[in-house]
């Protein structure tokens, strides 16, 4: 019985160097994808490059997607010199529009269900109504590092609080969040984040609006609260017990604090509504009809993540597919007409309305670089042929989801974020409806940076070799450790190997594959006790990612055979025959087990010997079931 396994891991940038953290991180799967291969699994392994990360050159009379392709092939050279056993016949470019035209669809799909809207500096996911189940899951989806759960649960900041109704005095209801329900009584203002969509309807003041558009197109996150803008928006809020009407003020510091929300200002229970409430006004005791009863309120929680971005303002990427017109407004493109390509991805251009043929334009706003990525994991799995037609609906999704092993960089946990949301959108848009827990990844690393001194993989690769630098990657420190230590871990690495392959060549030998380790004798024994402990370690190590440890025990097995043979030559004199096949049959351990590690080497040493096929196809090792002396 065949398991399908999906292996993932996340771009690289097309236009720039494969830099060793990157790397890193695919030694990792690779590693893991070639073991689960071994032991018999359909593993699906690919890549997806990220082929808008760079832009060619203006004037080369070349599109992008060429332009891109022919990048392409640099890297993909890089990496089977690094031997990664991608798939390449599953691989993709995002500049691909078969691949970009479904990063349309999904933005006119969010817009027709309600999910994007647009404000001041462009397009936003309404992520909010994610937030709660993504919060949940963290702590339910099973085989998840620590750190990167911890980074999800940052990411998503949760704040712990009450909400409850208050009427504006124009009598809309606002929904008021609260962390301090006992003292509602005190309470001096509401305050706005300039991202809550209800506030637009109260911008009549040009003014203020224009004030309201500033704060929202600046990043407010590293200015103090001191120096925050507190904007008064000239509306009042009835609050429950509270002795007047509650003024109405947007300021950054709500977002920075609470996320796109509305909360009560209470400065006795909160230092920083202390500081906003400094820079209010202070208005008159006018007196209003207070309700004396306190307000109904409901447990409730904020969570601070930003809205995702959908759309990106001239850069370089799939054309956002809506256009302006004058008498309908902000139209989508139907989703029979896409992709919609542009010669210049990002120029603004005269086009006509979908809805009423009238004139209508393009603005120079292109998909966002997050949208297009947040579903790659659903894009490799599915296969190139039914791309074009039918992206989501491949029963390549079915088989191949949640993913086996995913494999993060240092700062992808946001992409993380991002990819298990869209999912959720797109279970409850239909498409992923098998995906009941919308969760697209099952167990998930986030490996650190490494760098070897300062030098460049280039000159790794020319000094070292590839298997040397592949193991020194693995072999260097804990996955989720940064590593910047000297390039000593790359010259030990080509040291063991070397040392490895130097042993091993005057010992293999026709017949190579039929040794065993006769168990009639104590030393002969011990050596397969040592065998089995060196599978049953390395088989932990790296269904468990922990290829550091896979490495130490890799080196441990052939120090176990040098000093097998050496105690045999102390005792007996020379090796028998049987000393010899026992020799030869941990020799042939070791080799599957560096397989995945230092393919190069493994692959080498196994077609000297003769063996049957190659080594990647051969069988991943069993435990003999020796006793240790
Ligand atoms: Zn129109």
């Amino acid at each position: 019985l065949t398991t399908d396994a999906y292996v993932f891991v996340t771009s690289p940038a097309v236009g720039g160097e494969l830099d060793l953290t990157r790397l890193r991180g695919y030694a990792l799967a690779d590693a893991h994808a070639r073991f689960r291969r071994a032991r018999g699994e359909d593993v699906l392994f690919t890549l997806a490059f990220d082929s808008f990360a760079a832009e060619p050159a203006p004037g080369g009379g070349q599109d992008g997607h060429e332009w891109a392709a022919e990048r392409c092939v640099e890297l993909r050279r890089r990496l089977d010199e690094l031997g990664f056993s991608f798939d390449w016949d599953r691989a993709l470019l995002t500049s691909d529009p078969n691949v970009y035209r479904w990063s349309q669809w999904l933005f006119v799909t969010l817009l027709e269900a309600d999910l994007a809207y647009q404000r001041g500096d462009g397009w936003y996911l309404r992520n909010g109504r994610f937030h709660e189940e993504n919060d949940r899951r963290v702590g339910d989806v099973e085989g998840w590092d620590d750190s990167v759960r911890a980074a999800q649960r940052a990411l998503l900041h949760r704040i712990d609080g009450f909400d409850f109704d208050a009427k504006a005095l124009d009598g809309t209801t606002l929904s008021v969040f609260t962390g301090h329900p006992d003292a509602i009584a005190d309470a001096e203002f509401v305050g706005l984040s300039a991202r809550l969509p209800e506030l637009d309807a109260w911008l009549e003041d040009t003014e203020v609006r224009r004030r309201v558009e500033e704060l929202r197109a600046r990043d407010w996150n590293d200015t103090p609260i001191e120096q925050m803008p507190v904007v008064e928006i000239g509306m009042s809020v009835q609050v429950p017990s509270v002795a007047q009407p509650l003024p109405i003020v947007v300021s950054p510091a709500i977002d920075v604090r609470f996320g796109p929300a509305a909360i009560l200002g209470i400065p006795s229970a909160d230092p920083v509504d202390k500081t906003l409430a400094k820079r209010l006004p202070k208005t008159g005791g006018l007196a209003w009809k207070v309700e004396s009863k306190p307000p109904k309120t409901t447990s409730a929680v904020r969570y601070l993540t930003d809205d995702m971005p959908l759309s990106s303002a001239g850069t370089f990427g799939p054309p956002l597919p809506v256009v302006g017109c004058e008498r309908c407004g902000a139209v989508p493109v139907p989703l029979e007409q896409l992709p919609v390509e542009s010669p210049i991805a990002g120029a603004a251009s005269e086009t006509v309305c979908p809805r009423c043929d009238g004139p209508a334009s393009r603005a120079a706003e292109t998909i966002h670089p997050r949208l297009g990525a947040a579903w790659l994991e659903l894009a490799l799995a599915t296969p190139p042929a039914e791309r074009a037609g039918a992206m989501f609906d491949s029963q390549e999704l079915v088989r191949r989801l949640a993913t086996s092993q995913t494999v993060l960089g240092p700062a992808e946990d946001k992409a993380l974020l991002d990819m298990r949301t869209i999912a959720k959108a797109l279970r409850d848009l239909g498409p992923l409806a098998f995906l009941v827990d919308g969760e697209p990844h099952g167990p998930a690393l986030s490996h650190g940076p490494l760098a070897f001194d300062d030098r460049s993989v280039a000159a790794l690769l020319d000094e070292h070799g590839a298997d040397a630098l592949r193991f020194a990657l693995l072999f260097a420190a804990a996955p989720g450790k940064p590593y910047s230590g000297g390039a000593d871990a790359v010259r030990q690495a080509g040291v063991f190997l070397d040392g490895l392959e130097e042993f091993a060549r005057p010992r293999i030998h026709d017949g190579f594959a039929d040794a065993c380790i006769d168990g009639e004798d104590g030393l002969r024994r011990r050596l397969a006790g040592w065998c089995d402990t060196a599978i049953a370690r390395v088989t932990e190590n790296i269904e468990r990612l922990e290829l550091h440890r896979a490495t130490r025990n890799v080196m441990e097995l052939l120090d176990r055979i040098r000093d097998y043979e050496q105690r045999v030559e102390h005792h007996r004199g020379e090796l028998t025959g049987l000393d010899r096949d026992a020799s030869d049959a941990a020799l042939l351990t070791l080799l599957l087990l560096l397989a995945p590690l230092a393919p190069a080497l493994a692959g080498d040493l196994w077609r000297r010997a003769g063996l049957r096929g190659t080594v990647q196809e051969a069988e991943w090792p069993r435990i003999q079931r020796h006793a240790a002396a």
